[in-house]
């Protein structure tokens, strides 16, 4: 019995316009968009949301978000909240990317309330943790990781742990080239494995989906894809192309 389908995320930041992103996904959908062996979530900019929504009517491409507010509304201009990214049926959120916290002085604080309104509103939270470099060559990494996890789960209830994901990107990965390797990813991976389970116990642990995210690409995927813990990517730079994603996609396919 498969425990976890494996999950394939497409990050895409700050890119394309709401046409640009029609194409893209019109392209990924009519080569993948019916397959059911792996589960694949496409994140636009906000602004792309609708019209995205729209174009994966009727295929089994999942729609995220890449960041929300934690309260459902009010006086917080330019924010967007989880209720308003449910109304377009969107089904995930990034929270805590490594760019919200180190561009946007997004805490573990802030995070863990965004987690808590994600789930209060039916959306499965994509929560990022990981290390950056320093903090690698301290030898701090499982520390970091351990602080962040714990602070943004935060008052998660157990039955709603298999729910979440957890994507593990070492901030030193991320649009760098630079690659964590497969011992050190899963080295991560069944660590927050073991945090899980001491937060909600085995079964539900086992149910939670761990992304590793740092410059995965076609040529990495499958080893990193292997390992017993590495249960999906967070892909950036690789998801803004249909070709590089679609083979990311079918290497999970390959590795389930
Ligand atoms: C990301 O931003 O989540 C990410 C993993 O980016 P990239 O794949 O470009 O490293």
């Amino acid at each position: 019995m498969i425990l976890r389908k494996k999950l394939i995320a497409g990050n895409w930041k700050m890119n394309k316009t709401a046409a640009d992103a029609v194409a893209l996904v019109q392209e990924t959908v009519s080569l993948i968009g019916k397959q059911t062996d792996v589960d694949v979530v496409v994140c636009p900019p906000f602004t792309a949301l609708e019209s995205v929504a729209k174009a994966l009517d009727g295929s089994t491409l999942k729609l995220g978000a890449q960041n929300m507010h934690f309260e459902a509304s009010g006086a917080f201009t330019g924010e967007i909240s989880a209720p308003m990214l449910r109304a377009f049926f969107a089904t995930h959120v990034i929270l805590g990317h490594s760019e919200r916290r180190t561009y946007f002085g997004e805490n573990d604080e802030l995070i863990n309330k965004k987690v808590l309104a994600a789930l209060r509103n039916q959306l499965r939270p994509i929560l990022c943790v990981g290390e950056t470099l320093a903090e690698r060559e301290a030898g701090s990494t499982l520390k970091v990781v351990q602080t962040q996890t714990e602070r943004c789960l935060e008052g998660v209830g157990k039955e709603q742990a298999p729910t979440l994901v957890i994507a593990y990107e070492p901030v030193w990965a991320i649009g760098t080239g630079k690659v964590a390797t497969t011992a050190q990813a899963q080295e991560v991976h069944a660590f927050i494995r073991g945090l899980l389970t001491n937060l909600f116990g085995e079964p539900a642990a086992q149910k939670v989906r761990i992304l590793y995210g740092g410059s995965m690409k076609p040529a990495n995927a499958p080893e990193l894809l292997a390992q017993k813990d590495i249960d999906g990517g967070l892909i950036g730079g690789a998801s803004l192309e249909v070709r590089s994603f679609v083979d990311l996609v079918n290497a999970a396919i390959a590795a389930k």
